[in-house]
């Protein structure tokens, strides 16, 4: 049990979620509401950032799950409590930290969405992107080549000192950036400025690139476009990067370079074999056959080799394709009493027990787990409750 879950459903994940997957919320939530995106969200942005700065720590994420927040705050792990949420996210998608984005422009940082298809077979994607480009009519002046002077507002210092009163005889220094010249130091006098920029010596610009998404490819997996992210006078520019965000698939699941995949047979498939199809993320047909004889119980696993995903940069190599059988099992008193006794003459003898006057009798009666929040015990192994241990049992009285 965790005390509060507050930082897990900022990320919509579940207080028992595995590392990769508050990875995975992270990735798409910061993409989506970072402020380069959507800048009234920038709020959101930040307790997205806190929520994975705590929750992919497995240090704070204990601390956090034992003592909520105020553990975090309190925890003696060095303040302030969180680090930016611009620093953050330039660590999680390669930026570089503080020190690469002042010695480059901005990277642009796009999600692209692919289907597992597009991943097993590769694919050509356009993307149109906005990314500041250095004004042409200044030249990335921003004005005329001498209009350039000290801000008046911060006298070149690019920050401006508040004091405030905090209580009687006490003041507090606050530093803010100048608001005049955003923390440049210096101006373009207003009556001087470019028409082009309006003095901001760069411009937005549309520009459409082609992303090659290579067989094997992954979730999460990033394309970088280097040199082609935001310009800025002086400066390298930053780096496109684009990240693979995979969409669910309704029939496989991806682990690694393998695929998994569920599929429901009859009873009397399980037991007397089958001959089933399965349609490829190429599109072809496999046929897979059982030998007649097998059993295949519910939950048992076998593979196709080499159907699997391609491997990325040697694609004629695959994974393997893993099928999980669910048998379905005849409805209740599907068969006439009558008949039940041919089907035990084929079946293996059922177990005889003697039954004594000392024993006693005991009703046997549906039982539904959800009514008293019972659960069965699970294994940390398995994953939902379609997997092999929702067992049935058939019992004949
Ligand atoms: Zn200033
Ligand atoms: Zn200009």
């Amino acid at each position: 049990m965790v005390k509060e879950t507050q930082f897990y459903d900022v990320l919509g994940v579940k207080p028992s979620a595995a590392p990769d997957e508050i990875r995975r919320a992270y990735r798409r939530l910061a993409l989506r509401y970072h402020p380069d995106k959507n800048p009234s969200e920038g709020d959101r942005f930040k307790l997205i950032s806190q929520a994975y700065e705590v929750l992919s720590d497995p240090k704070k994420r204990e601390i956090y799950d034992q003592g909520g927040e105020q553990a975090i705050k309190e925890g003696g792990l060095g303040s302030p409590s969180f680090s930016s949420p611009m620093d953050i996210f330039d660590m999680f998608f390669g930026g570089g930290g503080r020190m690469a984005r002042e010695r480059r422009g901005k990277n642009v940082v796009h999600q692209l969405s692919v289907t597992l298809e597009d991943l097993y077979n590769g694919v050509t994607k356009k993307l149109a992107l906005q990314k500041n480009v250095i004004c042409e009519k200044c030249e990335g002046v921003g004005g005329k080549k001498d209009s350039v002077e000290k801000c008046p507002l911060c006298k070149g210092q690019g920050m401006q000192i508040h004091i405030q009163q905090i209580g009687p005889g006490m003041v507090q220094q606050i530093q803010t950036v100048c608001v005049e010249c955003k923390g440049q130091g210096e101006r373009i006098n207003p009556k001087d400025r470019c028409e082009n920029c309006n003095g901001a010596k760069v411009v937005r610009e549309k520009k459409i690139i082609e992303v090659h998404v290579e067989k094997g490819m992954k979730d999460g997996q990033k394309i970088l476009f280097h040199g082609e992210g935001d310009q800025e006078p002086e400066l390298e520019p930053g780096n496109i990067i684009i990240v693979l965000d995979q969409k669910d698939h309704s029939v496989f699941q991806r682990r690694g370079h393998d695929l998994i995949m569920k599929m429901k047979i009859q009873l009397s498939e399980a037991l007397c074999g089958f001959k089933k199809t399965i349609k490829t993320l190429d599109d072809r047909i496999l046929v897979i056959t059982s030998r007649p004889g097998e059993v295949v119980k519910h939950g048992d696993l076998r593979c196709v080799r080499n159907e699997g995903m391609p491997i990325y940069k040697a694609p004629l190599e695959k994974g393997m394709l893993v099928i999980q059988f669910l048998v379905t099992f005849p409805e209740q008193y599907w068969l006439s009493p009558e008949k039940l006794p041919q089907l035990e003459a084929l079946l293996p003898p059922r177990q005889k027990v003697r039954v004594t006057e000392d024993m006693e009798q005991a009703e046997l009666q549906e039982f539904s787990a959800g009514e008293q929040g019972w659960r069965p015990q699970r294994d940390a192994s398995e994953e939902d409750e379609d997997g092999p241990r929702a067992g049935v049992q058939c019992q004949a009285v």
